[in-house]
């Protein structure tokens, strides 16, 4: 089991496929682009399967895909299809804009559950978000995976004077559609311009949420062991809503995941810089289990290692952090 000094037991897996990305959301890549990896230091797919295949043999259940947008990956139907004969519950993250492509390829691979990143119900606005024109595709898309049967959590980051407006308005997609819609706090990462006055906290979310219901209306309701948000649905509703407080409330101390990036760095913790290269261990022909152990074994507490909400709030704390297109989420 990959189990750290805290005695949390990583058992889910994210990795990403690809730093590329057919969106260019402002939170998550720098506006002036990113420096991409050379191919040749990138994780081939047979690479991918085979660390991922080494990893589940070290107790790995759960796999999800992330990127970039792992959907532009060249060889995305392969590596989904591949990791689809682990036995492993595989999920996938994405900006949802050729998901209608990959549904025979979910399907046959056992891919059940889809997160799709849309953070605005106005074709306007997402394109100020995202500096691109694909609202009508990744909306549509969202109500084709769940008449496919699919079960679809549609993340959101909010961001004042953004987006934060829109609340209500996600939480009522969510009153004929089986949809979880998850409200994530923004997170610091290197050039997203990022300062916590701008980020909208789950009190501040919940207060909005129960002054527009009343809070007899707003229902608490079970969250899964590890899960990273606390789960809410409006009585009466289909679908449901949950809010993941990176910031204001972190959830370290159930933390479950351990992340490889797309150049084959294995990382304990979002926040956290230090990675173990894997992906050079593994051409070497090394034995990659001892450095996963390494790695979890320096896993430090909470929050990356920040002490505190203060600390973590610096901004000038995160520039050396990797932009999160590279990390994944
Ligand atoms: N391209 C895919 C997508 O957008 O869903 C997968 C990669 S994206 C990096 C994964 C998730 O990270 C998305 O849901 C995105 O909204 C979230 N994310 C990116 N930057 C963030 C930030 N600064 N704070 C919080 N969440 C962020
Ligand atoms: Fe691309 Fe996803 Fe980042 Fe948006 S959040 S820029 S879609 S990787």
């Amino acid at each position: 089991m990959i189990i750290d000094r805290y005695n949390r037991v990583h058992d889910y897996l994210r990795i990403s496929i690809t730093e590329r990305c057919n969106l260019r959301c402002f939170y998550c890549m720098p506006s002036e682009g990113i420096q991409l990896t050379p191919k040749p230091h990138l994780m081939s797919k047979d690479e991918i399967l085979d660390i991922a295949k080494t990893m589940v043999g070290m107790g790995i259940k759960k796999i999800r895909l992330t990127g970039g947008e792992p959907l532009v990956h060249k060889e995305a139907h392969q590596i989904i299809e591949g990791l689809g004969k682990l036995p492993i519950e595989l999920a996938i993250t994405t900006n949802g804009i050729i998901v209608d492509k990959f549904i025979d390829t979910f399907k046959k691979s056992g891919l059940k559950s889809v997160n799709v990143s849309l953070d605005t119900l106005d074709r306007d606005k997402f394109q100020v978000i995202t500096r691109r024109d694909y609202f009508n595709r990744v909306l549509s898309n969202i109500y084709k995976l769940v008449d496919e049967g699919f079960k679809v959590k549609v993340n959101v980051v909010l961001i004042r004077d953004t987006n934060d407006y829109e609340l209500i308005d996600f939480l009522e997609l969510t009153k004929n559609i089986n949809i979880q819609v998850r409200f994530i706090e923004f997170m610091p990462f290197s050039g997203n311009k990022w300062d916590w006055s701008k980020g909208v906290s789950i009190k501040e979310i919940l207060d909005t949420v129960n002054g527009s219901y009343g809070d007899k209306l707003v229902n608490r309701i079970e969250d899964k062991p590890h899960d990273t948000c606390k789960n809410y649905q409006i009585d009466g509703y289909q679908g449901t809503f949950a809010i993941i407080s990176s910031i204001t409330q972190p959830f370290c101390s159930s933390c479950n995941r351990i992340r490889l990036t797309a150049d084959g760095k294995l990382r304990n913790c979002l926040f956290a810089t230090d990675e173990t290269d894997l992906l050079t261990a593994y051409r070497n022909g090394e034995d990659i289990t001892k450095l996963v152990m390494e790695n979890i074994q320096a896993k430090v507490a909470e929050r990356g290692g920040w002490k505190n909400f203060e600390e973590l709030a610096k901004p000038e704390n995160h520039n050396k952090n990797r932009s999160m297109v590279l990390i994944g989420g």
